[in-house]
């Protein structure tokens, strides 16, 4: 049986149906003969790492299918925060933060141009001009992380749960920040939303006096006067994911955000260059993997490149990207199936489609599962079509480690009870009797 997992992960590969394919997907448009070789050696399903039909952001996603109920995230901000080593206590808040320009309407706020790019020096001075600021006993700080992008965050009695301000749409009003409904009564919250929102319109009004802004004003170019937040977390503490499943952990990625997931459950990190090539990326990603198969159990190789391609919202940039994915597949694919210890999946976090005004969909993506003693269906093609006949049917969320555990030979009989402590994996860590007196 199957000693160790890799799971290449093609972010947000699921997608919708369009005319131009003959009602087709850009995954069933597109030629893929090595991801359906995998289809066609093992056992296939449609995956959803949520409830159908919910659009899930990645890193939530990756966060249940690595086996966490979604009660136990800790939010993204709070995650770029650990990925990009920003010093954060915890019981800080940590919230995205980037700059855009912001309309002024007789005191309202409305979002005038999200995708601003402000030179070096122009970023430089914006974030020096926000970098601190003290409110009612909260320290709120700005770091940069990339560009115009970075997280804000908050020190003293605070918690997370309040709105987002960005609107995520050009011509929309700024949300107001207030705590969540469901959070009205929780000082800390109340405390964090009012001292964020102080922050954003003293941030507003400073950045609006800055020297840089005059003088874009003065040459026709729209000031970048303004920070929109969204997605606030903070750190908890969470069972390590090698505690929890028995499995020694890495992930291969791009994103300082996989970098912050993987650090805060136990997995180690490598970082991965996108260098535009996608056959070059993913097939280096997974001889990487391979390479490292003595000291891992369980590796996490990932590609942003399907859901960028999505974000285009153009079908055909999202087929292409397909195709030399495959084609990078076809670099590996033959020494990912020599090693009969290996159980290779290949599956998405969730869809996203090249069409319409959404960011993620709600449909389920394609899972494969190829290894010895997993059951082969009657699948011939990677698609999100073909694969609903496939025989691994319909798993959800956390499912998808326990399928994992059981091809790997570590599935827990449930109510096996050997280590206090909860492991879905068997034989557990579990402490040795030894007679009273011996010890
Ligand atoms: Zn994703």
């Amino acid at each position: 049986m199957p000693k160790k997992c890799i799971v290449i992960l093609l972010d947000g590969i699921g997608d919708r149906s369009y005319a131009r394919y003959g009602n087709r997907t850009p995954l069933q448009a597109a030629e893929t003969p090595n991801l359906d070789r995998l289809s066609t050696l093992g056992c296939n399903g449609l995956y959803h790492a949520g409830k159908l039909g919910q659009p899930l952001p990645s890193e939530l996603a990756h966060f249940t299918m690595f086996g966490y109920e979604q009660d136990a995230f800790p939010g993204r901000g709070a995650l770029e925060a650990l990925g990009a080593d920003i010093p954060l206590e915890p019981d800080d808040v940590a919230v995205l933060a980037h700059f855009v320009h912001l309309k002024n309407e007789e005191g309202r706020l409305k979002l005038g141009y999200d995708r601003m790019c402000g030179d070096n020096n122009e970023i430089e001075t914006y974030c020096k001009t926000v970098a601190e600021y003290e409110v009612d006993d909260v320290t709120i700080r700005f770091h940069p992380t990339k560009r115009m992008f970075g997280v804000v965050t908050l020190h003293g009695e605070v918690a997370p749960c309040f709105t987002d301000s960005n609107p995520m749409v050009d011509g929309r009003w700024l949300s107001d920040v207030v705590p969540l409904d469901s959070h009205r009564g929780d000082a800390r919250c109340v405390r964090a939303a009012g001292a964020l929102k102080k922050y954003l319109a003293w941030a507003y009004r400073q950045l609006e006096a800055t020297e840089v802004n005059k003088i874009r004003e003065r040459q026709g170019l729209p000031s970048i006067n303004g920070i929109v937040t969204q997605r606030a977390g903070q750190l908890g503490s969470v069972q390590s994911f090698r505690e929890r499943h028995g499995l020694t952990g890495l992930s291969i990625a791009s994103g300082v955000m996989y970098r912050g997931l993987a650090h805060y459950l136990g997995m180690d990190f490598e970082r991965a260059v996108d260098s535009g090539d996608h056959a070059f990326d993913i097939s280096s990603r997974i001889r990487r993997a391979i390479d490292k198969f003595d000291d891992y159990d369980f590796i996490h190789v990932h590609t942003k490149a399907p859901d960028q391609a999505a974000h285009t919202k153009s079908p055909d940039a999202k087929r292409k990207v397909i195709e030399a994915i495959d084609t990078g597949l076809g670099m590996v694919i033959d020494e990912l199936l020599a090693d009969p210890e290996l159980l290779v999946v290949v599956t998405a976090d969730h869809s996203t489609p090249s069409c319409g005004d959404m960011i993620h969909s709600g449909e389920p993506v394609p899972m494969t599962f190829v290894g010895q003693g997993v059951r082969k269906d009657k699948v011939h093609y990677y698609d999100e079509i073909a694969v609903a006949t496939g025989c691994l049917g319909y798993p959800r969320g956390d499912e998808f480690m326990h399928l994992v555990l059981n091809y790997l030979d570590r599935g827990r009989l449930k109510g096996i009870r050997d280590s206090a402590s909860s492991q879905l994996f068997w034989p557990g860590d579990y402490r040795p009797f030894i007679l009273p007196g011996e010890e």
